[in-house]
C-alpha cells in the first residue's frame, strides 16, 4: 500500500473484500446474472483503463460496502433528532457523524450531509440563500404570518420577489459548471444571471474584471468554484468582491474539495472561511461515495437545514453512512499525503504534456487538471476522447474559453490525477501518461463522413492502439487498483 492510499484499499483488507464481494456477486447472480456479469465487468474495465477524468476517483471498500446495507431501506425526512418518519435512530447516528467529521474536517461552523449529489447540493444552498436573504424580509412585510395564512396574493408576492434575484457564476466555456448560472439549467432561469469569465489572453481569472462586472449587475448571489478551470481560485478576494455590493458568496468546491481536506489550499485559498455557503460533491477528489454536502456560516445553516422539505425528499440514508466513512478516511494523515500527491502528479503530468509542444489552456495547472488544447493537433475533443478512449485512455471532452467547436464537440480534453493518483501514480508515471496521449493525438487524424467532413469521425494509424495499450499495461499493473482484491 503507498501512502497515498485509503485505509480499507490497502493490501491488509483484501482477503476481506474479496470475500464480501464474492459473495454478494453469488447472491446477485442468483436473481439477475446479467447485473452481477456487468459489475465483474466494470472492476476488470476500471482495472485495465487509464481513468483520467477529472471528475471520478476510486473510493476504498470500506465506503462502497457501507453502501450495499440496508441504511438502503430507511426513510428519514427530516433532520437529525426531528424526523417526519419514525424508527430513525441509527440514520441518526450516521447523519450526524457524516455533519461531524464534515465540520471537523473543513473547519466549518455548520454541514448538511443529505444532499443527493452536487446538483442537489447547490438547489439546496440556492434556496437556503434566496430562503435567508428574500424571504424572511418579504414574510415580515407580509405581516410575518405563518405560511399556512398566506393569500394567494401574498404568495404572487413573494414568488415574484424569489423569481427575480440575480446570481453571478463562471461560464461554461471557461471552466464553470451548469448549476452556475448556465442558461439552459434551473440555476440559469430561476435567476436572473451573467456570467463571468476569464481573461483571454491568459486563461486565468481577472480579479478586477470580475470586480467590475459584480458592481454593475450587483448580484445576490456570486458563485466561485468550477469544473473545467486549471487553477487556483483566491477565495479571499472574491469575498471582498462580493462585500462590496452585499451579494452573498456560494463556493462550490466540488472537484477541489479533496485539496481542501487535505490542506494543499489553505490560506485564501481555502473557501471556507470565506464563503457563506459552501457546496461540494463527495465524489470526486474527496474519494467518498458519490453525493453533495453543504456548509454554511450560522446565518445560513437554519435555511440549509431545511433543505428537506424544501428541495430533497428522504436522504439516501446509506450514502449518507458511506460518506461518514469516507470523511472519516479523509482525516486520516494519509489523506493529505494523497492531496499533495495529486496537486504534484497534475505538475507531472502539465509538464510532461508542455515538454513536448502540447497547448493546455492557462500554460498549465496548479490543482489537480489539467485542460488540453487539443486544436494544435488539428483535431476536436469528441475525435481526441474517442481516440484516446481506443487505447484504453479514458479523458472527458470538454469546452475551452471561446471553444470554436462548441460545448458538443468541443476543442479540449480534461484530465485529472485523482483517480490515478489513489492507485499509487507517481510523477514519472504521470509524465509516461503525457506521452502515451500525445502519441495517441499525433496519430490521429480527422476524417470524413457520408457528408463530408465531420467533427467526430477520425482514423488512429495501425499498430497505435495496440502499443499504447501495452504500454498503459506495464503502468496499470505496477500501480494495481483494489490489490489483491479477487472475484
Ligand atoms: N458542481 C461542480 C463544480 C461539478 O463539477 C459537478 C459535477 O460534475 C457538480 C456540481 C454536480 O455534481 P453531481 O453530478 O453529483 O450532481
Amino acid at each position: 500500500m503507498t501512502s497515498s492510499q485509503p485505509s480499507g484499499l490497502g493490501a491488509e483488507y483484501a482477503d476481506k473484500a474479496s470475500e464480501a464481494y464474492r459473495a454478494a456477486l453469488q447472491v446477485i447472480e442468483s436473481v439477475e446474472p446479467r447485473v452481477a456479469e456487468a459489475t465483474r465487468k466494470e472492476l476488470e474495465d476500471q482495472r485495465s483503463s487509464l481513468k483520467l477524468i477529472a471528475s471520478e476517483n476510486y473510493a476504498s471498500p470500506a465506503v462502497l460496502l457501507t453502501m450495499g446495507t440496508w441504511f438502503s431501506d430507511k426513510y428519514a425526512e427530516g433532520t437529525v433528532g426531528h424526523r417526519f418518519y419514525a424508527a430513525c435512530q441509527n440514520v441518526d447516528t450516521v447523519e450526524a457523524l457524516a455533519a461531524e467529521h464534515a465540520r471537523e474536517l473543513f473547519g466549518a461552523p455548520y454541514a448538511y450531509a443529505q444532499p443527493h449529489s452536487g446538483i442537489d447540493a447547490n438547489l439546496v444552498a440556492y434556496w437556503a440563500i434566496l430562503a435567508t436573504r428574500v424571504e424572511a424580509p418579504g414574510l415580515a412585510e407580509l405581516g410575518a404570518k405563518h405560511v399556512n395564512d398566506l393569500s394567494e396574493a401574498d404568495w404572487e408576492t413573494l414568488r415574484n420577489r424569489m423569481g427575480n434575484q440575480r446570481l453571478m457564476g463562471m461560464s461554461l466555456d471557461t471552466g464553470g459548471h451548469l448549476t452556475h448560472g448556465f442558461r439552459p439549467n434551473i440555476s440559469g432561469k430561476m435567476f436572473h444571471q451573467r456570467q463571468y469569465g476569464t481573461d483571454p489572453t491568459t486563461g486565468f481569472i481577472d480579479y478586477d474584471a470580475v470586480a467590475a462586472a459584480v458592481r454593475e449587475f450587483k448580484p445576490l448571489v456570486l458563485v466561485a468554484g468550477y469544473s473545467a478551470y486549471p487553477r487556483r481560485v483566491n477565495f479571499a478576494k472574491m469575498r471582498e468582491i462580493a462585500d462590496e455590493v452585499g451579494a452573498t458568496l456560494m463556493v462550490d468546491m466540488a472537484h477541489f474539495a479533496g485539496l481542501v481536506a487535505g490542506k494543499v489550499f489553505t490560506g485564501d485559498e481555502d473557501p471556507v472561511p470565506f464563503a457563506h455557503v459552501t457546496t461540494t460533491t463527495t465524489h470526486k477528489s474527496l474519494r467518498g461515495p458519490r453525493g453533495g454536502l453543504v456548509l454554511a456560516t450560522e446565518e445560513y445553516a437554519p435555511a440549509v437545514d431545511k433543505g428537506c422539505p424544501m428541495v430533497l425528499g428522504g436522504p439516501l440514508s446509506h450514502v449518507m453512512a458511506a460518506k461518514a466513512v469516507a470523511l472519516a478516511e479523509a482525516r486520516q494523515p494519509a489523506f493529505r499525503e494523497y492531496a499533495q500527491d495529486v496537486a504534484d502528479n497534475a505538475q507531472a503530468l502539465a509538464n510532461g504534456f508542455l515538454k513536448r509542444d502540447a497547448a493546455l489552456v492557462t500554460g498549465g495547472t496548479d490543482n489537480h487538471l489539467v485542460l488540453l488544447d487539443v486544436t494544435s493537433f488539428g483535431l476536436t475533443g469528441r475525435q481526441a476522447e474517442s481516440a484516446l478512449l481506443d487505447a484504453g485512455i479514458v479523458t472527458n471532452r470538454n469546452a475551452i474559453p471561446a471553444d470554436p467547436n462548441g460545448a458538443w464537440y468541443t476543442s479540449g480534453i480534461r484530465l485529472g490525477t485523482p483517480a490515478l493518483t489513489t492507485r499509487g501514480f507517481g510523477a514519472d508515471d504521470f509524465d509516461r501518461v503525457a506521452e502515451l496521449v500525445v502519441e495517441v493525438l499525433q496519430n490521429t487524424q480527422p476524417a470524413a463522413g457520408p457528408n463530408g467532413p465531420s467533427k467526430a469521425k477520425y482514423t488512429l494509424a495501425d499498430g497505435t492502439a495496440e502499443r499504447v495499450h501495452a504500454a498503459a499495461s506495464e503502468l496499470l499493473d505496477a500501480n494495481p487498483l483494489y490489490p489483491g482484491l479477487t472475484l
